[in-house]
């Protein structure tokens, strides 16, 4: 990543462990002295557990890990806490909305079993709220209110720094699948009022869930308002945008899918068949042949490959 001088002062003390679009970023707040320990922010996708424990091993060098704190549960920021729970015993902290799905490990509403995506069950210690706040890294981190690609999920500033943790809901290309839209609940809205809210914080870093952190915070807020503005004028853009990245993560997941067992799966899961009947709404083509398309599509644009009767995450 390409981080400059005002950037690195302002994540003095932080350790951005950058992964992809499996495992979301994950960022480690050192502990300042006096401090019990550090602060783990997410905690990546449960295939990647073991390699996220050994990147929180190495950059802790012998510190202790005091709290794992989630921005969200979806299966790529919380795949790692059950194996963090085991290797250090650190206490997990997530958003209020979500504390009664992970007590009885509803993983349907938590949306892992929605979108067929793998995760391992974990136990939480304590919630965090909107408006709440916690110091780690001789900072005063808040929590704030991030709905839109997730109701419950937050963003955490450091004001004095103006270092945003915001998750997935501002990347420097664009934000997350707007998962209310897919049940049929609004969410544009919500959408448009976290980028609004950003755009009101003195922000000088984002450190987003996926991808390198950015200084340019006003070019990322275009860019997220011209996709947003795409999808309220065609509601039916994001539900494709949204079937084709979940068949993709299904991929990298994965790995290797016989293309057969690809669109069975397609077909039998929740998320791709609310999509279906959501992209149906105006009269279309048969799910079948819908994620039949969509993978083509995926194929033609490069991110899968074909191996005999196989499919491959490229
Ligand atoms: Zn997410």
């Amino acid at each position: 990543m390409e981080v400059t001088p005002p950037m690195r002062a302002a994540l003095t003390g932080l350790t951005v462990l950058e992964r992809g679009w499996l495992s979301s970023n994950n960022v480690l707040i050192h502990a300042a002295p006096g401090e019990p320990g550090a602060v783990l922010v997410d905690t990546g996708h449960v295939n990647h557990a073991e390699q996220t424990v050994a990147l929180v091993r190495h950059a802790l060098a012998g510190q202790p890990l005091h709290r794992i704190v989630n921005t969200h549960l979806h299966s790529d920021h919380c795949g790692g806490n059950a194996a963090l729970q085991r290797a250090f015993g650190a206490p997990i902290t997530v958003p209020p909305g979500n504390a009664d799905a992970v007590a009885a490990w509803d993983t349907l509403r938590l949306t892992h079993a929605s979108t067929g995506q793998a995760s391992e069950r974990f136990t939480y210690a304590a919630t965090l709220a909107p408006g709440e706040h916690f110091s780690a890294g001789g900072r005063r981190w808040d929590a704030l209110a991030a709905p839109g690609h997730d109701p419950h999920s937050l963003m955490l500033f450091d004001a004095r720094e103006g270092v945003l943790l915001s998750a997935d809901a501002l990347w420097e290309q664009g934000f997350g699948v707007v998962f209310p839209e897919i049940d049929g609940e609004p969410g544009f809205a919500d959408v448009a009022a976290t980028l609004d809210a950003i755009e009101r914080l003195p922000v000088q870093v984002v450190v987003p869930g996926h991808g390198a952190p950015f200084a340019d915070v006003a070019a990322a807020l275009a860019r997220a308002r011209a996709r947003l503005a795409g999808f309220v004028q065609d509601p039916r853009r994001h539900v494709r945008h949204a079937a084709k990245v979940m068949i993709k993560y299904h991929l990298m997941e994965r790995r290797r899918v016989a293309r057969d067992a690809l669109l069975q799966w397609a077909a039998t899961t929740p998320f791709l068949q609310a999509a279906w009947r959501r992209f149906d709404a105006t009269g279309g083509e048969p799910p079948a042949r819908w994620g039949e398309r969509l993978v083509d599509e995926l194929i033609a644009q490069g991110a899968l490959g074909r191996d005999g009767a196989d499919l491959v995450d490229r």
